[in-house]
């Protein structure tokens, strides 16, 4: 999320020059995908400067960044579960579900049986689902284990920066700011994190300060 561009965790990385593309090979899998094309050639002094001059370009225009080091970002949101930013979020959240559809990282779905009228067939239907809906975490009963859009708008940015990286060591954000773009009320991970970021760093000012 530094973030617009990633230095790793990636099998082909292209960038735009304009009349060509730079390509960066991250991994076998990568190496493997581009076996056997032979339109590249060894990068010349011209070739990186033109690199950099583009990715100067670019960083003018992209103000989307994390204020702190991502690997705080666990701790933190640990920190500000409890913080009041959820509820004024979730106060102008419209719970559309737009954000989790243009993400990349997003993947949540629901399961349904579809039973032939007959009953002796029927088929077990996998769809996409937004974790950001109301009716997502609604299991038998009619019960609503996160029935308000601040409790599941703060679940999908703890699965962003917490839990996903808890359970496999990267981030479920990459910090594109495709959900920034499309939310019609102008929610996203990043300045939120920095909201949250900044307030601790309040917080903790204050506390240091003998009353
Ligand atoms: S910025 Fe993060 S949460 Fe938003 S669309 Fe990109 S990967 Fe998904
Ligand atoms: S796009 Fe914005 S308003 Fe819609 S669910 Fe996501 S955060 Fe809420």
């Amino acid at each position: 999320m530094g973030t617009l561009s990633v230095p790793e965790q990636f099998d082909i990385h292209l960038t735009d020059l304009g009349d060509r593309y730079a390509v960066d090979i991250g991994s076998e899998r990568g190496e493997a995908l581009i076996g056997g094309f032979t339109g590249f050639w060894e990068p010349r002094d011209a070739d990186y400067q033109r690199i950099n001059e583009v990715m100067a370009e670019k960083w003018k225009h992209f103000e989307y960044r994390l204020n702190f080091d991502v690997t705080e970002l666990p701790d933190l949101l640990a920190a500000t579960a409890k913080t009041t930013v959820w509820d004024e979020l979730g106060d102008i959240c419209l719970a559309c579900g737009q954000c989790t559809k243009v993400c990349p990282t997003c993947y949540c779905f629901d399961v349904t049986d579809e039973v032939d009228l007959t009953l002796t067939n029927g088929k077990r239907v996998r769809a996409w689902d937004s974790c950001l809906i109301e009716k997502f975490a609604v299991v038998a009963g009619g019960h609503n284990f996160r029935s308000s859009r601040a409790r599941r708008l703060r679940h999908r940015f703890m699965r962003k920066g917490k839990y996903q990286y808890e359970a496999y060591g990267l981030m479920g954000c990459v910090g594109c700011g495709r959900c920034a773009q499309s939310c019609p009320v102008h929610i996203t991970p990043v300045d939120t994190f920095n909201r949250l970021h900044a307030q601790r760093i309040k917080a903790e000012i204050a506390a240091q300060v003998p009353g």
